[in-house]
């Protein structure tokens, strides 16, 4: 594991699916890393283009309510949370309790997306030749 990031959430963030049976809540204060948007083949299929997530440490995440939050094995390591009732990508982390640190959010599930900003594509590599990357940020061919 990389470790913790080194930022910290500014204040108490909040967030969740569209119908609102899944929800999550970041107390103040927990490491928070950059804001990634996710060129891969799976967040492609799985959001019909990209994702864009922040990573949080798992000991300052609660989640709040989650009678319809459902975790997709998406490989032999990780998995995604989702709101079964109402379809939305909520969250990515690796399926070993034991070796995360971190639990993906992703930008979408966010309350308020003011404090959000872009800071670079990862797994570019994998991109779809539909489209262009024109923001300029920086890109990582797989993983930052
Ligand atoms: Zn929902
Ligand atoms: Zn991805």
């Amino acid at each position: 594991m990389a470790g913790l990031p080194t930022r910290v959430a500014a204040e108490t963030l909040t967030g969740g699916c569209a119908c609102g049976s899944a929800r999550w809540r970041v107390k103040a204060g927990t490491a928070m890393a950059a804001l990634v948007a996710c060129q891969c083949r799976q967040c492609n299929q799985m959001s019909s283009h990209l994702l864009a997530a922040t990573s949080v440490a798992e000991t300052g995440l609660t989640w709040t309510r989650e009678e319809t939050l459902t975790w997709f094995e998406s490989s032999d390591f990780a998995e995604r949370g989702f709101c079964r009732a109402c379809g939305c990508n909520i969250s990515w982390r690796l399926s070993d309790p034991d070796a995360r640190e971190t639990v993906a959010l992703m930008a979408g599930s966010f309350d308020d997306q003011s404090g959000l900003r872009l800071e670079r594509h990862i797994f570019v590599d994998y991109k779809p030749g539909y489209y262009a990357i024109t923001d300029g940020l920086p890109q990582f061919p797989d993983s930052d």
